[in-house]
């Protein structure tokens, strides 16, 4: 486990949001995190968010499998180039 000192983050990509129990006050968010530390690395995580006092707050999240990007996606680091013409060469 590297401390977060340690990692430089160097992108976010939204996987999918979940709003279907927004009305109850609770979101979803996955999302996969792309890092720097020792080596190239990743957080796919599933976050749950409860919505409490006018405000969002991140309740949990599932640690999921790494999340392979597609060729034809736009690269994580912001680039908006497609992938596999950025960091998926
Ligand atoms: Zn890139």
């Amino acid at each position: 486990m590297q401390t977060i000192h340690e990692t430089q983050w160097r992108g976010l990509k939204i996987l999918k949001t979940d709003k279907s129990q927004i009305s109850q006050g609770v979101g979803y968010v996955e999302f996969a995190a792309f890092y720097k530390s020792k080596g190239d690395g990743q957080l796919h995580e599933n976050s749950k968010f409860i919505y409490e006092n006018g405000q969002w707050y991140y309740f949990d999240g599932v640690i999921l499998e790494p999340y392979s990007v597609g060729r034809n996606e736009a690269c994580w680091c912001g680039s908006k180039k497609k992938y596999k013409k950025c960091h998926g060469k």
